[in-house]
Formats: C-alpha cells, structure tokens, sequence
C-alpha cells in the first residue's frame, strides 16, 4: 500500500463519530463487526485494570499516538482483549462481557500508532471455517453476499476486503486467518508459535493458535507483525529469535499429488506457479507423506485442548448464570446449555472422549505422536527447499449454509491449513487474482521464524499477480472530508 492511502487512512479518524458511523452502515449488508467504536480509549493507568498490569515489555498503551494525532485505524476478532470493548468469541455465552484489559499485541499496536474500531465477527470460539457459526449471525462475502466469509475470522477479512479498515487482527489455530483471508482476497499471515504473544487470546487450543494479521498490502502485514511481535513475559510460550533465517528465497517447493481441488483453485494455484517460475525461483514439486493425517490429528488435539480451556465457562465465573438452578451441577448445565452453540458443545464432547482413560493412547497420544512426524517432514523439507508453496482450502468462498460444503465436509477441508498450525511455522496467504467472480489465495510456508522471508517472497510476487478489489469498492478512506455533505 503506498504512503498516500496509509495517510487518508489516518484521515478518518479524525471525526471517529462519522467514521463510526460510515462503518456502522457499511456493515449492515456484511455484519463483519458484533461492535463499532471508532472513539479512542483514555490511556489506562500503567497498572489499571488488574490483569493488564506488568504486560511484557508492551509500551503504555495510547502513547505514540496522543490526542490530536491520527492513528491507523484496526479492527480486532472478537476473541481478543480490547479494553473497554466487548468480548464474546460470538458466543451467547460472553453475551455481555466488557473486556478490563488489552491483549499484549493490542496495547503494542495502540502505542505504535493503532487504534482499535471495533470487533469483528467469528465462528463461535474461533471453531469453523464460515463464520456462519456466529451467536451474532453470519458475515458475507463482500465478493458475493450469499458465499461465506469464511473463518473463523471471516469478520476481519471482510472487514478489510470491503475497505472498512486497512488491516485487522484475528487468530488462527487450524487456518482462521489464511481460510478467510483466501476467501475475501486480502493477505492473511498466521506467525510462527510464540512471535506474537498470546496473552489476552481465548483460548480455544492452546497448543496450536496463534494470532494473526490481515491487510490488503504486504507492507501492512510487515508493518503491524513487526509492531506487535516479540517477547512477553505474560505469555509463557512467547518466542523471539537472534538470528531468524535468511529473508533470500532461492528454491521453492510446491505441494503436489491429488489435492482435490476445485476449478477456481486450480486456476489460482497455476497463475502462482508460472509467477514463481517467471520471476526466476528454482522450483519443484514434492509430496507430504504426513499430509492425509494432518485433519485427523488436528482434530482430535484441537477438540482435546478445547474441551479443557472451555470448561471455565460455567455460569459461575463466566458465562450467563441461570435465575434459578437446584444445584451447583444443575447451574453449570443451564448456563452450557444455553450459553454455547452446537459446534462448541460438538466440539467440547469430541474432545472429552479422546481424553477418557483408556482412550488417550488410541486417539490423543497418536495424534501427537502424527504431529511429530509433520514437525520432522517439514524440518527435512526445509532443509532442502526455502519454502513450501501449497493450497490454502479447496475450494473458493462456498455458499452460506450448509448445501455446497457441510460441517463434516469443511473439516476435511482443512487439510492444507492445520499442518501449519501442527508443526508451529508461519504461513502466508497471498491473494493470486480472481477466478469466475471469487478471489483465490494460495499460502506459502517456511521454517520457523522466517516471517521476512514470506513478506519479501509475497513483495516479489505481487508484482506478477493481480490485487484485485471487489465489485463497486471504495474504501471508507475516501469518505469525503468533514464538513461538506453527505448523502
Ligand atoms: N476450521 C478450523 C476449525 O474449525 C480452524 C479454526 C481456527 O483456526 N480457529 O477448527
């Protein structure tokens, strides 16, 4: 993105009530945002709101950009901590939660010039790949509103494809920022475990999220992954590296085999290939022998994980408490039954069988045991190659529903997203054009922390792929100034 557009985005919060205002109706056709708030949070106190106390080595928040001074406007998945902002994880079950602190990459990105806008719509807890298991309602596709945004943070890139912010936070644990990046034709990079802190993410699999960025430029994404990465003493996994590998890509992979991918797939996987070979990388094409057994595991440590982080939510500390309830028990089941959609409880009963004693050699230690053997294919991988070139989904942005992909048919789909998160490395969706009315993203993939490899590989790219935009889009950038009318 050039300088100029990054600068008309400053512009809009300048009157942050009209902006707010422009993405309020905006949203009513996408409903990419559960919350708009355009007006900026007073500073908090250095130790505030309790939990927000000694959070890393985070500058104060709200201190690069003082009053007066235009920051960049940013739109944050509903399942991280905005202080003073709701946060839902679109669940009925956190149906009114104010949140009393900001997550560690949130009050980084507010003292490097940020400003939070609102909250975007998600799959409840971050579990789907539509957005369409929202307690708020689903998000569209601004290239087709009756397609999915995708997910689980179909929110944010719909909020970005459709020029509402330039850039947005989400998280993704088995492909939730990739998936829906894909769909919506921005770029979407899911970091390396550990470079972005994950203190004031709900936890939906601890093991295997990390947060992410979403924006319609590469310098965007390098831009807020640089602001917001490093070290956190609030997060015990955080991790940070001296010497990250080379940023120089010489040789690249390209996943292939029987991908199973549809007509508008194929297209964009070909226009990637012959810009990978036009622009001189030696390239081959490679098999995963682990790939078939990426979905199973990811599944069964996903659901494992979740099944023990959701089970705070038990009307007692958090959650929606029944008026009345017999007992302790009969309290917790009220508020879980009425506080979570049917994907979570899916998911919560999923995980709690492949942990039952007995059980945990056959479904949960296997899985781990598979998620070995990926971290061990790609460590030989990247030994040979610098990256690894591969679909994101199958197929492009499917309808709303559950008629062209089923919620059993959209975890298989997850095959080329959850290796990724298996085997903890970064991974970049890079929008390759638009094929019969839809954009197609294909990821690339490196070695642990080579995120300034990806970006330099996805700069070097786009000058051979189209960034397109979709039908009839003018980003609220261009709101015109303050003061003359508007219809
Ligand atoms: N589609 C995957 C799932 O449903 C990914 C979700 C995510 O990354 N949060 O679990």
């Amino acid at each position: 993105m050039s300088t100029t557009s990054i600068r008309s985005w400053r512009a809009v919060l300048s009157d942050p009530d009209r902006y707010g205002a422009a993405l309020a109706d905006r949203n009513r056709a996408l409903n990419a945002f559960l919350e708009i708030d355009a007006k900026r949070r007073p500073a908090a106190s250095p130790a505030g709101a309790g939990e927000a106390a000694g959070a890393g080595e985070a500058a104060g928040p709200g201190e690069a950009a003082g009053p007066g001074e235009a920051a960049v406007p940013i739109a944050v998945k509903d399942n991280i901590a905005v202080r003073g902002y709701q946060l839902t994880c679109a669940s009925r079950m956190l149906e009114n939660f104010v949140c009393p602190y900001d997550a560690t990459i949130v009050s980084r990105l507010i003292a490097a010039g940020y400003q939070p806008v609102g909250k975007t719509n998600l799959d409840e807890f971050g579990m789907g790949s539509s957005t369409d298991n929202s307690a708020g309602g689903p998000t569209s596709n601004p290239w087709d509103t009756d397609r999915v945004a995708g997910g689980s943070s179909g929110g944010s890139a719909a909020a970005v494809a459709a020029g509402m912010v330039p850039v947005a936070l989400g998280t993704d644990t088995g492909g939730s920022v990739r998936q829906p990046a894909a769909f919506c034709g921005v770029y979407g990079l899911k970091p390396t475990y550990g470079a972005l802190s994950r203190y004031g993410l709900v936890a939906y699999a601890s093991s295997l999220e990390v947060a992410g960025i979403l924006a319609d430029s590469v310098d965007l994404i390098s831009d807020v992954y640089t602001a917001a990465a490093g070290i956190d003493a609030m997060d015990q996994t955080s991790t940070w590296t001296a010497s990250p590998p080379s940023s120089e890509t010489r040789t690249v992979a390209f996943l292939s085999g029987d991908l199973g991918l549809d007509q508008r797939t194929t297209a964009g996987y070909a226009r990637m290939r012959d810009a990978v070979a036009s622009r001189g990388y030696a390239h081959t094409d490679v098999e995963l022998s682990t790939s078939d057994y990426a979905v199973p595991a990811y599944y069964t440590i996903a659901t494992a994980e979740a099944s023990a982080n959701l089970a705070r939510f038990n009307g007692v500390r958090y959650g929606e408490r029944p008026l009345y309830a017999e007992n302790p028990e009969s309290l917790v089941r009220a508020a879980r039954s009425a506080g979570f959609g049917s994907e979570v409880k899916l998911r919560i009963l999923l995980g709690t069988y492949v942990l039952r004693s007995g059980f945990q050699e056959q479904y949960y230690q296997r899985a781990q045991k598979i998620r070995t053997a990926i971290r061990n294919e790609f460590d030989s991988l990247f030994a040979t190659y610098d990256l690894l070139v591969l679909p994101v989904f199958p197929t492009a942005a499917f309808r709303h529903g559950a008629d062209e992909l089923d919620a059993f048919q959209q975890k298989v789909a997850d095959k080329f997203t959850t290796l990724a998160n298996l085997a903890a490395l970064p991974a970049l969706s890079i929008p390759t054009g638009v094929f019969d009315g839809l954009p197609v993203g294909i990821q690339v993939m490196g070695p642990p922390h080579s995120e300034a490899r990806l970006i330099e590989f996805a700069r070097v790219i786009a000058t051979e792929l189209p960034f397109e935009r979709p039908p009839g889009y003018e980003p609220l950038s261009t709101l015109p100034p303050s003061g003359s009318e508007v219809a």
